[in-house]
């Protein structure tokens, strides 16, 4: 199959993903942070995600990765474009419910408040599942040992790295409210985990 489908869904699904965030990141950032948990450690987690972010870009544009190709397969991307799917339709919900309490970091707003319903009902992170689907979207679309998984390595390693400190956060923040939430969600599956 010609590479070029891949890079035409992988595109979309980039372009998809910013029209989600775009909006919600204007408006979150006009509310004051409180409280920022910005640490060494982020800061290396957000360079992570953004080269994750970069590198199938890199490789719509240029023969960069070209020694690592491998044929394109039916059943990969069309798996691939239901991961795209799902997962940003759980990125899409996730921004809305979280509304302005989103930070692209650890961080409390002005006003925060703990968001438990919606999406949020079940899962504590549906954010990071829809990340970790569209991370798996890419490695199953995109025919390519370096850039088909950049995306995925990179929003499992920005998982593992953060979700305790995170939760962390919110316990010193919400104190009994967030453990009654935790007690009664699950981390990235609905039921399992
Ligand atoms: N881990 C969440 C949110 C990711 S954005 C998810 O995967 O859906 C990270 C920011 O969201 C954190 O800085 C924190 O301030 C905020 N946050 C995380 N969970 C929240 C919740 N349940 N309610 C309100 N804000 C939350």
């Amino acid at each position: 199959m010609n590479v070029w489908i891949a890079k035409a869904v992988v595109l979309t699904a980039t372009v998809v993903m910013i029209a989600i965030r775009a909006p919600h990141g204007r408006d979150s950032r006009r509310v004051k942070v409180i409280r920022s948990h910005k640490t060494p450690l982020e800061t290396v987690i957000l360079i992570l995600a953004w080269t994750g972010f970069f590198i199938p870009l890199i490789w719509i544009a240029s023969p960069a990765f070209s020694f690592a190709e491998y044929p394109l397969r039916i059943a990969p991307l069309i798996s691939g474009i239901v991961c795209f799917v799902i997962g940003l339709w759980l990125f899409y919900r996730s921004h809305a419910d979280l509304g302005t309490n989103w930070s692209i970091t650890l961080e409390v707003r002005e006003r925060h408040r703990l968001i438990t319903q919606g999406i949020y009902r079940r899962i504590r992170h549906p954010m990071y599942s829809a990340l970790v689907l569209y991370g798996a979207a890419h490695a199953l679309v995109i025919p390519n040992w370096v850039a088909g998984p950049s995306n995925l390595v990179a929003f499992v390693v920005l998982f593992a790295l953060r979700v305790h400190a995170e939760e962390r956060m919110m316990l010193e923040q919400f104190g009994d409210e967030y453990t009654a939430y935790m007690a009664r969600t699950k981390r990235l599956v609905p039921g399992v985990w």
